[in-house]
């Protein structure tokens, strides 16, 4: 019998041809927190504070610090059993689909088109550039430039949905989260995406366009991301930030930059944690616009949206619907057995 014939099933087949494609296309899509080298640096440090602390430092999924075993420290059940963590992952199942789209349409076309009309703005008022020999220091100010520039830019847009009933109603979906886990971060409805693509594409081309004209298109094009300690800045930012554990820095050094730890009481639903702490990176923009909130040690901070709004948030498509429900409310003309639009911004959430 010639077994270099033999008949290979149609699933197997499939399997062989797809699998491999199947598990690259997972793997790339694997959020950065979420991978090996991430998750170990999270543990290492999560072990410190366990350490240094005694077992302290963690908190509950209502927001309130206790003294925990070591397992529980690290993953605690109520946390990690939350309706709010299985709704973490299908809206960023949901969510990640689309991402590509944006970013194709958004940092594909606006980012050149924005990088475009700032040289040629500067070759219009100033003549050609005087293309500058680049240096080390050069690319360390830009790689600055570039965090600054970016830093900004996201800060004003989650500024503006904080204040601003209609994009409020998007962004609630991330504020829903009633506990916080490293999938929270990602926890977006899907119209966050087009916005912060927008953001992210606007804030990086500006200061690419004035360096590519001062340096007639020669400077190596470095991003934030391939510098050390900015990495490392936006890496432990972005993992611990919707961590239980809280992750702190000293006192003076949060009114520089964004302590993990700070984001927990921007997550959360008492009146005097509103609005508060919504820099990605540095804490400069929050000290300029009066939103900086330096927490006190443990501080209590219970998550989510609050016992009126929370339960027209928990499940998946409660948080899709969302902004289209809260949109209708707003355009619907106020009249007799008409109740009122709950939210217009967070800061007028008192009702
Ligand atoms: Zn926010
Ligand atoms: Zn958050």
């Amino acid at each position: 019998m010639d077994t270099g014939t033999q008949a290979v099933g149609p699933f197997t087949e499939l399997v062989a041809r797809y699998g491999p494609r199947v598990w690259d296309t997972l793997a790339a899509n694997v959020p950065r927190d979420l991978r090996w080298n991430w998750l170990l640096l999270m543990l290492a440090i999560a072990v410190l504070l366990f350490v240094a602390r005694k077992g302290r430092g963690a908190k509950g999924a209502d927001g309130r610090e206790r003294p925990c075993g070591f397992v529980e420290y690290l993953l605690p059940r109520d946390i990690y059993t939350h309706v709010s963590a299985r709704v973490d992952i299908w809206l960023w199942v949901f969510e990640r689909a689309l991402k590509p789209v944006w970013a194709l349409l958004l940092l594909g076309s606006l980012g050149p088109f924005v990088e475009k009309s700032v040289i040629g703005a500067l070759t219009a008022g100033l003549g050609a550039g005087p293309a500058l020999d680049t240096s080390f220091a050069w690319m360390l100010l830009y790689s600055l430039l570039l965090l600054l520039s970016y830093d900004f830019t996201f800060f004003l847009l989650h500024y503006a949905e904080h204040k601003i009933p209609a994009l409020w109603a998007i962004h609630k979906v991330h504020h829903s989260a009633e506990v916080l886990t490293p999938l929270t971060r990602y926890r977006e409805h899907v119209l966050e995406g087009p916005l912060y693509s927008s953001a992210a594409a606007i804030g990086y081309a500006i200061p690419a366009a004035v360096f590519a004209w001062l340096f007639a298109g020669s400077i190596t094009q470095i991003t934030v991301l391939n510098v050390g300690v900015f990495a490392l800045l936006f890496g432990f930012n972005g993992a611990f930030r919707h961590y239980h554990v809280q992750f702190r820095y000293p006192r003076w050094l949060e009114k520089w930059l964004q302590s993990p730890a700070m984001h927990h009481t921007h997550h959360s639903y008492l009146p005097k944690h509103w609005d508060t702490n919504m820099g990605v990176v540095t804490s400069i923009w929050d000290r300029l616009f009066g939103t900086l909130y330096i927490p006190e040690p443990d501080e209590h901070t219970p998550w989510g949206l609050g016992p009126e709004q929370q339960p027209g948030y928990r499940s998946f498509w409660q948080n899709v619907n969302g902004p289209f429900r809260d949109w209708y409310r707003m355009l619907r003309p106020a009249g007799q057995g008409n109740t009122p639009a709950p939210v217009n911004s967070r800061s007028s959430q008192i009702s």
